[in-house]
Formats: C-alpha cells, structure tokens, sequence
C-alpha cells in the first residue's frame, strides 16, 4: 500500500495553528500528555486481556519508555498499551472528537486575540496579559501538544491483535501521511523530531536530557500506574589492572534502566495502611512546606461522582492568608495525573487555608481555569468536602478541645469571614460556621462557644452581650460593664475587628439576639430596668432643656444627648446608635479605607 496524505480537519488545523505560533507559557505539559496517552493505552489494553489474553501477545510487563537521542535531537515515547487501527488513528489524531476541545478552542481564540490587540496597542515591548497566559498554560490540549517543542511528529502503532501496522507523520503543516510498516511490537511510540529550542546544549530546555525528562515525569506524571522508564549513562574514571583510577584510559560508560515515577500516590493508598508521619511527610514534599500539617483529612468517594481528597491545614497560616498575594487552591489530579496546582472553585473562600489535593476521574485533563467554575463535578465535590471539613472540625471542637483552640488561633478569622460572607451569599453554612466561633468573655478569661455562653446564661438574662474593644482591659473599663456585671451576666469580649461584622451576620443564636453593650439603649430585660427605664423617661422630660443645651455645646460632634439606665458608678458614656455602624465597625471602615 502506497503513503497516503491527508488534509486535518478545520479545527485540527485551528489547534496546530495555536500551538505552533501561540503564547503557551507551558511547553513542557507535553510530556505529561503524552505520557497520559500511553498509561491509557496501556489500561486499555489491560482491560480488553482481561477477556481476551491472547492480546497480550506474551507481553504482559507493562512499561512507558522515554528514548532521547541527543544526536537527532528526538525524543520517543512508546507504550505497549492497546494501539491503533488505521481507521483509529485518522480518527483520533487527524481529528478533534471531544466537544470540550472545541469549546477550548474558541475561548483559546478569542483569548488569543485580545492578547494580541493588547500587545499591540501597547506597543511591541508589552507583555501579554499575565491572566491570559494563565489561562492557556493551565490545561493540557492532548496529543496536538507534541507540535508545541517539535516540528515533526512521528507515531508508529499497531494494534493488539492486528497484525498491520500504521506509520502516521505530520509536520503540522495542515497535512499529514499514513502508511503501513511493520511493527514488531503492539502498542504506539511516538517520535518527536524537537526544535531549536529543546534539544542540545543552549537549548531553552533540553528534552534529551535525562535530568530534564526525569524532573518533568517527577513533576507531573510521578503517579502514573505504569514504570516510566529510561536509560540512564553514566561515565565513571577507567581504572588500571590493579584497580587505580587512571586519567589516561578513556571513561567507562555505564548504562542503567531506571525507573522515573514511584507509580503509586499516597491518596490511593489504603488509608489504613498509611502512618500519620507518612501523612506529614507527603505534605511537606507536595505543597513545599516547612513544618508538619496541625490535620490532616483522607476521603474517598464513590456514587455519582467519584474522587480522592487528601486535605491539610498547614500547622500555621501563613503571613499573606488574608492579602491579595495568596493564592488558595487545592491540586487537582484525574486518575492519577496532574492537572492543575491551584484550583480555587472547590472550596469557599473562608476555608482558603485549606491545602491538598483531589484526584477524580471524572475530570478532564483538558479543563480550563475558566470553565472549572462551571463544571458539575468540580461542585459537587466542593460541597462534599466543605461539608466534611465542618463536620472534621466540629469533632475537633468536641473531642481535641486543645488542638482546637490552636486551630482557631491560626484561622479563626477565616471562619468568622465566612460567617460574614453569608449576607451575600445565602448557600453559606452560617449555622455550622457559628457552632465553630469562639470568644473570649468576662467570665474565667476563656475561649468558649456560642453553645457554652447560652447554657449557661441565667434564665433572667435575655440577650447574649458583647463589646468591642482593642482588648481586655479596655472591655472591663468601659461604664456600661457595671450593670451588665452587677447582675451576673456574662459579656462576650469582641477584640477583632471582623468581629462584630459576625455577629451582625448572625444576628442571634439559639434564638438570643446579640446585643452590644455599646450601641443604643442597653435593655436588661427584667422588670427592675422596666421600672427604671420609666424612672429615667420621666427624669428625662424634667430636664429636656438641660440635654438641650447639651447637644447645643457638643454640636456636630454627637447625634443625640440621652438620660441612661445603663450606667451604674459613672457620669457619662458614649454609645453608638442602635442601628448606625458601631465604634468598632467605623474603626474597621476607616482601616480597610486607609
Ligand atoms: P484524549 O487523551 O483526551 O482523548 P488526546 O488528544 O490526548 O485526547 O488523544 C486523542 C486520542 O488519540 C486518544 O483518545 C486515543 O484514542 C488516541 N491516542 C493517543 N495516544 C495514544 C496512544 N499512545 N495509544 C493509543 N491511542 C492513543
Ligand atoms: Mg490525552
């Protein structure tokens, strides 16, 4: 049979395109996605010879090999997975099946041209969009990815089974070739021929080199079921007939096979099998951290979506969890192989400390930053898991109440935020999040928890109290404590700013409202500040020209001069009025404005 040409498909030729001349930071997924291929190839094949063992052809080893050769500066990949047919092959590579491609490829397009007229309204020397780059360098675009370092791509397969086999060749220039050749093996290896770039000495990055293709499988492609293997040559000083090293005789060159991925990740384990310094360790070499998580949380789920969760909380939050910089995200994996380092569509923003990992085969290797906020598994996921981390940490609450307290030291704040947050946002777990929240409070100078203050509040007391302040001390001074105190109620002490934002949030608890001891008329609720109150209503319409005159001399400085029952030995407070911003609050304002 003769060579036979080809012309790709529009959007083929759309895809090649983008990938010859486009603004791809991230050259090197390639590899992944190539190594992707063969271990699905590979699982293919496994799967068919379950019923079909004569495919195996007496090969039932399976391996991925990396093949370099420094000289004609190519790089082989070859599995000995399933193959392809001829049919398969133009079927598969010569067009784009998937509809998710498609949709990338517009968004790609249209993505593409804004950088483009951006670059060039800003003149040559702009830089493209870091979030348009961003967006591009993100997904992985399958097979096609070969022609971003290469600039002819050679497969070779042959099926299990089939006894022809199929010589496919491109150089992306909108046409490719087929033709039978004998293949000794089943399976497919791919040849890139590389490009200036990535190959020898000076290249930006040098494919043939072992180190390189040994960080990059390490990087993306470590947990890969399959061994990802590769010589390995290495020269070592020639020694003389009585074992001396000697410098005159040429080196001798030892060649190793090698296995580059260590197969199978921690997540897949049996959880049972897995020690918690195995767990910590983990932590440290995949999220690059120093110290040793303070939790650690390992799921596996199995119904209409099924994933893997392995989850952290760094043993302290770092400087930056609240500023701009952080970038919160877990990483995301799809049967094993990398997708993305930091996807911040699983989890609501106030579990943003949250670090670790979700390995799902119902993602596609090919998602884009973009379309995660859309996508259906990426939800349902995230709810899970936030549901699990509230669960995880109310247990902790309950059973490690000193591991807690940590805990809240570090990401209090984050949780408070999140109960802050469901004033814009009514999907928020507001009444779990407050079961989380703790304060300190005028009684044994503890942390305790909304659930705690309200069980033991009298029952004369009828509203859960609180006051700002910038600390203890402040809160213990100020006028108002005196009635509050005098009747044996306990007051919650707010020394953080986004506290009273929670509060206001919550509005009430346990079906108490919250009250500040600090804003509007301070109701005791009982019947001797009735009476009081009724006491001071008639003392104020005695003296209306005096509060008059009052107001007068203050001016502008406050709203309203009133007769109070709040006060037990001072002259004078000031309070905030019952629905304005409070003290706190406006200090808050005036910070975030600053
Ligand atoms: P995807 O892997 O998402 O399907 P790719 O562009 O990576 O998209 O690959 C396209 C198709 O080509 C694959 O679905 C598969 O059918 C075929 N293919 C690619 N590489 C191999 C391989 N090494 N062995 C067998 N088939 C392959
Ligand atoms: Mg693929």
């Amino acid at each position: 049979m003769e060579k036979e040409k080809f012309e790709f498909q529009a959007e083929t030729k759309q895809l090649l395109n983008l990938m010859i001349n486009s603004i791809y930071t991230n050259h090197e997924i390639f590899l992944r996605e190539l190594i992707s291929n063969a271990s699905d190839a590979i699982d293919k094949l496994r799967f068919a010879s379950l019923t079909h063992s004569d495919l195996l052809e007496g090969d039932s080893e399976f391996v991925i090999r990396l093949t370099p050769d420094e000289k004609a500066k190519t790089l082989t990949i070859t599995d000995n997975g399933i193959g392809m047919t001829k049919e398969e092959v133009i079927k598969n590579i010569g067009t784009i099946a998937q509809s998710g491609t498609k949709e990338f490829l517009a968004k790609l397009e249209e993505a593409n041209k804004i950088a483009k007229k951006a670059e060039e309204e800003a003149g040559k020397e702009a830089k493209t969009d870091a979030t348009t780059k961003d967006l591009i360098g993100q997904f992985g675009v399958g097979f096609y990815s070969a022609f971003m370092v290469s600039d002819k791509v050679t497969l070779i397969t042959r099926k299990a089974g089939e006894k022809e086999g199929w010589k496919w060749e491109s150089a992306a220039d909108g046409t490719y070739t087929i033709e039978p050749c004998e293949v000794e093996k089943h399976g497919t290896s791919i040849t890139l021929q590389l490009g200036e770039a990535y190959a020898g000495e000076g290249a930006e990055q040098d494919m043939t080199s072992y180190w390189t293709l040994e960080s990059l499988v390490k990087k993306y492609s470590d947990y890969i079921r399959y061994p990802i293997k590769m010589e390995e040559t290495t020269e070592e000083p020639a020694r003389n007939d009585k074992g001396d090293i000697d410098d005159k005789l040429p080196p001798v060159k030892k060649t190793e096979d090698k296995t580059l991925n260590s197969q199978t990740p921690l997540w897949k384990r049996n959880k049972s099998s897995i020690k918690a310094e195995e767990y910590n360790e983990f932590f440290k070499h995949q999220f690059h951290e120093w110290e040793d998580p303070m939790w650690y949380y390992h799921t596996r789920a199995e119904g209409t979506v099924e994933y893997t969760a392995l989850l952290y909380i760094p043993g302290k939050a770092p400087a930056n969890l609240y500023f701009q910089e952080y970038e919160p995200g877990l990483q995301l994996f799809s049967r094993s192989v990398f997708i993305m380092e930091k996807c911040k569509d699983l989890l609501p923003d106030y579990l943003r400390f949250v670090k670790g990992l979700v390995d799902s085969p119902d993602l596609s290797l090919n998602i884009s930053r973009e379309l995660l906020q859309q996508n259906h598994t990426i939800k349902v996921i995230g709810r899970n898991l936030e549901k699990n981390i509230l669960k995880q940490l109310a247990d902790m609450l309950a059973k490690e109440r000193e591991k807690y307290e940590k805990f809240w030291n570090e990401y209090g704040r984050s949780l408070k935020a999140g109960v802050y947050n469901s004033v814009y946002d009514p999907d928020t777990k507001k009444d779990q999040l407050a079961d989380l929240l703790l304060f300190m409070t005028s009684k044994e100078g503890k942390l305790c928890t909304l659930k705690e203050y309200t069980d033991r509040m009298p029952e004369s007391q009828k509203a859960i109290y609180y006051a700002t302040g910038k600390d203890k001390e402040a809160i213990e001074h100020l006028p108002q404590m005196e009635a509050v105190k005098d009747k044996g109620f306990e007051v919650m002490f707010l020394l953080d700013p986004v506290d009273e934002f929670c509060l206001e949030a919550l509005q009430e608890y346990a079906g108490k409202k919250f009250q500040s001891l600090s804003r509007g008329d301070l109701d005791l609720g009982d019947v001797e500040s009735e009476t009081s109150k009724k006491e001071t209503e008639d003392i104020a319409k005695d003296n209306e020209t005096l509060l008059k005159d009052f107001k007068e001399v203050l001016g502008e400085k406050v709203n309203e001069v009133k007769l109070t029952n709040r006060l037990k030995d001072s002259a004078v407070c000031l309070v905030a009025g019952e629905y304005g911003p409070s003290f706190a609050m406006e200090q808050a304002f005036a910070m975030a404005n600053a």
